[in-house]
């Protein structure tokens, strides 16, 4: 088929980032059938996102990770995000010239993952639009525009960082500092993440559209005060309520499991998301909480943590408690028997319970997942963050006897259902994210 429009996707390859890009991808493809769109992502990502349903017209291209070549690499994560980083925006460059090379079309747009700054200057040099993906709730979003203000804030007070409300910044007014993403603050080991999300917010008004996958009515007022700051403020999702996920085969066995409890609301699930083990002191301290309760769990646990566990814990739970490496979150999510979600905050694991009606016990641990939690408790109350900000035996135990057993639980879910009910009628074809994704196609020069 000869396309007539090139569209060149540049994905950030680390935790959850490169899976929603895809997904908007795979909804913009569907709807522009003679655009073509190259997928630039490291070939880890890409092996892990393309399957044989892959759509003609996207096209995954991999570029250098950054790692040293010829041996496999045995960092950590923030240390692969770095190298990544420094082979930034040379590995990208060279593959956009391949894929126009390989299919005779210049680029017509870069849609880019926001973290990728320098696609707005890449955008820019080629006159092209720059439309930024950010993969995170408007929350975290509108915490780095507000950088300056932060800082400056905090500088005119003797007031310890951790106490600074930011009842300035429309929308935040129940967030305080120790709540924000630590990358806000530069300091003088930034880190190049740190960097990075600072150089995103200098060139974010290099963009045409800055696209999010989330709703205008989860937080109506930071919707209003962001469109009033770009040009095309488009919350475009949930994605997996506009295009739900094709049905998956039950290899590890859950959704049977599950079904076999035939109890609504009565489980408890358990992930930390792709990046995150907890420490030992509170993989013990949740453990102990779960023997102490006995709710049915279900738990994503990745095998080297499985082996710190308390001795004896898997045997003494394995009457109710299931765990696997990996697990069809979306679909557990969505099954009647789960009753609550412990989860580290990361965004797409809190879309995927606001799609099922689950309400959340928030451990978080680091970028937005502090800011995220706070929104779940304090703005959205559709869960608790767990006492101090760390597992402890009884700290787990109250938030698990509080979401599953009382009044206040029941409230919870109450609310999560209804905002599910507003996520719904966003992706209705009459809705706010179905009108933004119009305009999306337009931006990128697809209608
Ligand atoms: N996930 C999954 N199975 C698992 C663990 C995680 O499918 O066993 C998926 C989950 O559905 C979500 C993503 O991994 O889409 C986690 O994304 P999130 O933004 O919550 O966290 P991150 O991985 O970026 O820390």
């Amino acid at each position: 088929m000869a396309f007539k429009l090139h569209i060149g996707v540049l994905a950030f390859p680390f935790g959850t980032h490169a899976a929603p890009l895809l997904a908007l991808v795979r909804r913009l493809a569907a709807s522009a059938p003679d655009a073509l769109f190259s997928f630039i992502n490291s070939a880890a990502s890409n092996a892990t996102l393309f399957n044989a349903t892959a759509f003609d017209n996207i096209r995954a291209r991999d570029v250098w990770d950054g790692a040293p070549r010829g041996e496999p690499f045995t960092g950590s994560h923030f240390e692969a995000v770095g190298l990544f980083l420094e082979a930034s925006p040379g590995n990208f460059e060279m593959a956009i010239r391949e894929a126009e090379r390989e299919s005779g079309l210049e680029i017509g747009c870069l849609l880019t993952d926001a973290f990728l700054w320098f696609s707005g200057d890449m955008a820019e040099k080629r006159g092209v639009p720059w439309v930024p993906f950010w993969t995170a709730a408007s929350c975290s979003l509108s915490s780095h525009v507000y950088t300056d203000q932060i800082v400056r804030a905090i500088e005119s007070t003797e007031k310890a960082k951790q106490e600074k409300a930011l009842s300035f910044i429309p929308g935040l007014e129940m967030v305080t500092t120790a709540d924000l993403p630590p990358e806000i603050f530069l300091g003088n080991n930034a880190s190049p993440l740190a960097i990075t999300i600072n150089k995103m917010v200098e060139h974010l008004p290099k963009s045409t559209a800055v696209v999010l996958n989330s709703f205008e009515e989860i937080d109506p007022i930071i919707t209003k005060d962001l469109k009033s700051k770009f040009p095309n403020f488009l919350n475009v999702g949930p994605s997996i309520l506009a295009s739900p996920a094709a049905a998956i085969s039950d290899e590890t066995g859950c959704l049977s499991w599950l079904g076999g409890l035939n109890r609504p609301n009565s489980v408890v699930y358990i992930s930390f998301g792709t990046v995150i083990t907890p420490p030992e002191n509170e993989l013990a301290a949740l453990c102990e909480a779960l023997e102490t309760c006995r709710f049915p769990f279900l738990w994503s646990i990745k095998d080297h943590a499985v082996k710190s566990l308390p001795n004896g814990f898997v045997d003494r739970t394995n009457s109710f408690g299931k765990m696997v490496a990996w697990a069809p979150q979306p679909q557990i999510l969505a099954h009647e028997s789960v009753g609550a979600f412990v989860t580290h905050g990361g965004w797409n694991s809190i879309l995927e319970s606001i799609a099922s009606c689950v309400p959340l016990i928030c451990r978080p641990f680091f970028g937005d997942q502090k800011l995220n939690s706070r929104m779940v408790q304090d703005s959205w109350g559709i869960g608790v963050l767990v006492e101090g900000g760390v597992f402890t035996k009884s700290g787990t135990i109250e938030c698990l006897k509080e979401l599953m057993t009382t009044e206040k639980g029941a409230k919870m879910r109450e609310n999560v259902s209804l905002l599910r009910k507003k996520a719904v009628a966003a992706v209705d074809s009459q809705g706010s994210s179905s009108k933004n994704f119009d305009k999306l196609l337009e931006v990128i020069g697809a209608r």
